[in-house]
């Protein structure tokens, strides 16, 4: 890096919004008053929403919802943003730290594709350096990414952990190393979306020895809270101010602060850590029940709550998965994948009729190969 001024994760910050102050809103310059006439907010209540303190812009960061989920995630809330899903937080991520028109993120694919979308609309170069396809499964080349960073000087490594779509939960040891390696160069980005289903520990822990690591989680998975948008950056507090200088004032809104609050209370808790086993055990019922299949090529491990499946004929799959009304997601798109789809994991009884569809297809294409040979034979 050019800037030898500033010490720390602020190095990594764009050079010219380093002394950017963001907007100051009504509600951030605060005050202590009984008549508040600061924001040009009405007067009087909608009809539809009396006494509900709607009128008002909500807090920036909601206090008690920032510190419950930095509680959760075990960070200080200060290392925590609160933001509109962990889409906002990538996209706050990229602005803050490339220049437009200018530098570099470097992604594994295949991966999420939020990561190069908030890249190209800022206009910043996406470095691709592909998983390796092994018997074990997708796995990360962590010298290839490192070495490939410091070459085409990255300012962010996307790592997504379990991958979504590839299941594969990143080795710890190797995700610090990067980060010891990349130190000063480059922010190492560890995308948690999935890791209550891995139930394995988060890499949070590691922000508070490697200034350039900074992990998103969301509620939007096994939280059952999706259409709340709700999601977390944390990163060292200096990184979290930068950011929130980034990010709109009021992002996020007071019903979804007050919903997502209920949703990680105690008691809402340990019934999403019931949903979450459901749906590990779900997991791998499917995943024994799809790799006994004929026409499946392959079911990669996964530590999410999702499968990645290549079948035979997966055209006809998608299709008839499409007639009997169940949708997954079409991964032949995405380089490496041609004969992919990617299947959320549902309740018993709609992986049952997932498994059910799969099994009648495959079955008549294998059926249509058995007969192939006879008129081989014959003709
Ligand atoms: C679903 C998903 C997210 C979640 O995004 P939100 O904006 O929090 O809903 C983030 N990263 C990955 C890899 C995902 O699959």
């Amino acid at each position: 890096m050019s800037v030898t001024t500033t010490d720390g994760v602020l190095a990594l910050v764009r050079p010219d919004l380093r002394d950017f102050a963001g907007y100051s809103s009504a509600r951030s310059e605060g005050g202590d008053g009984r008549i508040w006439l600061n924001a040009n907010e009405s007067a009087w209540d909608n009809d539809a929403s009396p006494d509900s303190g709607l009128r008002r812009y909500p807090e920036p960061q909601p206090a008690a919802l920032r510190q419950a989920l930095a509680d959760m995630y075990g960070v200080a809330a200060a290392q925590l943003l609160v933001g509109r899903g962990s889409d906002e937080g990538i996209d706050l991520l990229i602005r803050a730290l490339c220049r437009p028109g200018d530098d570099a993120v470097l992604v594994t694919s295949p991966t999420f594709g939020m990561y190069a979308v908030c890249a190209r609309l800022h206009g910043t170069r996406v470095v691709d350096v592909p998983l390796t396809d092994t018997d074990d499964g997708f796995e990360c080349d962590f010298d290839a990414v490192a070495t490939t960073a410091e070459k085409e000087d990255a300012r962010i490594v996307f790592l997504c952990s379990p991958g979504n779509p590839s299941g594969t939960l990143l080795p710890r040891d190797a995700i610090r190393r990067l980060a010891r390696r990349l130190h000063g160069r480059a922010l190492v980005v560890v995308d948690e979306a999935y890791v209550e289903y891995a139930q394995a520990p988060s890499v949070a822990n590691l922000i508070e020895a490697h200034d350039n690591i900074a992990v998103l989680r969301t509620l939007s998975k096994a939280h059952a809270l999706a259409a709340a948008r709700i999601g977390s950056v944390l990163a060292h507090e200096a990184l979290i101010g930068v950011l929130r200088r980034c990010q709109a004032p009021y992002p996020v809104p007071a019903p979804s602060a007050q919903t997502a609050l209920a949703a990680i209370s105690r008691t809402a808790r340990n019934s999403t850590v019931g949903h979450v086993q459901a749906g590990v055990d779900e997991r791998k019922s499917l995943y024994a029940a799809l790799r006994g299949l004929a026409g499946v090529r392959r079911v990669y491990p996964s530590r999410a709550n999702f499968l990645l499946v290549r079948t035979a004929d997966t055209e006809r799959v998608y299709r008839r998965l499409l007639a009997a009304g169940v949708v997954v997601r079409d991964m032949r798109g995405h380089a490496a994948l041609g004969d992919a789809l990617r299947i959320s994991i549902g309740t018993p009884e709609q992986n049952a009729c997932v498994l059910a569809v799969l099994r009648e297809v495959l079955g008549e294409l294998a059926d249509a190969r058995s007969v192939a040979p006879v008129q081989g034979d014959n003709a």
